[in-house]
């Protein structure tokens, strides 16, 4: 365990083993089923997990890591042997698997099947996975969003806000990103059709930055990050904003607390409605997800962008890498070949 959260993740956290844990085949009676993983996602609530506190009731699906035992997380991977009556060998699934080669899933029906090959596979850990259901459902659900208003999207290269954005240019919203490199402010203006981008690292004053980018105020922001971004959006809402509180990634630390969030008292003056989201309860709704997103990857009217680290052992530096945006893009771990 990271105690306290009073650290980032580091590779050393991480131990790699090559004991053989398990056998090739369901056991006999289990309705379990026996999988070859293919791609492992590297997503930031994992760091959560590695933390001995309690979880939320309301997130308690996401039980902490036992410090000894396999990394669990969503990942996609094809079944070797069911006993299940809803699998059979050869299907190919997403879900919640190990990060090891091969896994044997207890409780299969909280897997998704797929049955669209047409796209990579890996989209299943991004695009078409658990990051997609977050920023389809957060943007149109939580956001609520109307044709030609002011939208903000935070950490907006990675898996969650470059979606975000394409689905808000989609909508005809305008749409302002910020990112930490040079490199990624150039993707989402090139890549992701955003209409303005800037690097918060190289803004002393986030407050003149936002100004700058929206000079008549925001009505939507997608907060991946909190902390002294949160605080000088809330200085920029429109009057009737929306702020969907998807993730807190500054704060995810409690030793490198960024200043508090001092201008809240905005929410009320501006009535700004300003909510917390886990893509957990829009599951139940994936096949309307699917139904609205695949032919727009089809027709390359949203695009996204992986970055693919090879094998195993890479596993822990890619996952280490999420804390300093040495990501460019959702982060995936491709350890075998259909
Ligand atoms: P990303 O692919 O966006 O990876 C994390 C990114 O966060 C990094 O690449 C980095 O980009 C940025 N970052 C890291 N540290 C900081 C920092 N101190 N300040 C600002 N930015 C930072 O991850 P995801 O798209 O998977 O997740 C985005 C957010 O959404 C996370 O907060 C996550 O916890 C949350 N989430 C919430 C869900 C929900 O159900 N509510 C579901 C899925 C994700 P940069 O170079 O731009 O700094």
């Amino acid at each position: 365990y990271i105690e306290s959260s009073t650290r980032f993740p580091i590779e050393s956290d991480f131990v790699i083993s090559t004991e053989n844990t398990i056998h090739l085949e369901v056991p006999k009676g289990s309705n379990g089923v026996l999988v070859k993983n293919l791609h492992l996602s590297c997503d930031p609530y994992m760091y959560i997990l590695m933390m001995n506190i309690k979880v939320p009731q309301s997130l308690d699906v996401f039980a902490p890591y036992t410090p000894g035992s396999v990394i669990t997380g969503c990942g996609v991977a094809k079944i070797l042997d069911s006993g299940h009556p809803n699998f059979k060998k050869g299907d190919l699934v997403w879900g919640i698997t190990g990060w090891e080669e091969y896994s044997l899933i207890t409780k299969p029906e909280e897997l998704f099947k797929i049955d669209h090959t047409d796209v990579p596979l890996s989209y299943y850990t991004g695009i078409l996975g658990m990051p997609g259901v977050t920023a389809y459902f957060g943007f149109h659900e939580v956001c609520a969003p109307k044709k030609g208003e002011y939208v903000f999207v935070s950490a907006a290269v990675g898996a969650v806000g470059q979606l975000v954005g394409q689905f808000a240019k989609l909508m005809g919203c305008y749409v302002v990103g910020s990112a930490g490199s040079q490199e990624k402010v150039e993707l989402l203006k090139n890549k992701f059709g955003f209409d303005a981008a800037f690097n918060y690292k190289e803004e002393h004053n986030l407050d003149a930055a936002l100004k700058r980018c929206f000079p008549e105020g925001i009505d939507i922001y997608f907060d991946n990050v909190g902390g002294k971004m949160l605080d000088a959006v809330l200085l920029n809402m429109r009057n009737h904003g929306r702020i969907a509180l998807c993730g807190m990634i500054t704060q995810y630390n409690i030793l490198e607390q960024p200043e508090g969030v001092n201008n809240l008292i905005n929410l009320l003056t501006r009535r700004v409605r300003m909510q917390g989201f886990a893509a957990l309860d829009y599951y139940p709704f994936y096949s309307k997800f699917l139904e609205s997103v695949l032919p727009y990857i089809r027709e390359g009217k949203i695009v996204s962008i992986e970055d693919v680290a090879q094998g195993l052992e890479s596993g822990p530096s890619a996952f280490v890498g999420l804390f300093s945006g040495r990501n460019v893009g959702k982060q995936v771990v491709a350890i075998a070949h259909n």
